[in-house]
């Protein structure tokens, strides 16, 4: 409950629009896909980096990439990340 209002509270001081876009953290990124699902307008990618696991044998994990360009700061990517991985930053 407290951990819900906490949440709310971010998301209502997010940048959004015009003026704002989204921006991965690598490290916090799982590659699962979730963002580029919501994004309407193209605006993410995932791409292949090495998973350097000892214990796991996977030879990639993806991350996502954020376009520039077709970003319109809509902030559905933020919301949907299970890692909270994505930012909003200035444009
Ligand atoms: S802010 Fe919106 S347009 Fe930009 S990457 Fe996220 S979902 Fe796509
Ligand atoms: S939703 Fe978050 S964790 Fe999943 S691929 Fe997108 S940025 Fe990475």
């Amino acid at each position: 409950m407290l951990l819900d209002a906490r949440r709310s509270e971010d998301q209502a001081k997010l940048k959004g629009g015009e003026d704002a876009v989204a921006w991965v953290k690598e490290e916090q990124c799982i590659g699962c896909d979730q963002c580029t699902i919501v994004c309407d307008d193209d605006a993410i990618e995932l791409y292949d980096v090495p998973l350097a696991s000892p214990i796991l044998n996977i030879a990639v994990n993806r991350k996502a990439k954020i376009l520039r360009n077709p970003c319109t700061g809509c902030q559905l990517c933020v919301l949907a990340c299970p890692t909270d991985a994505i930012l909003m930053i200035d444009r």
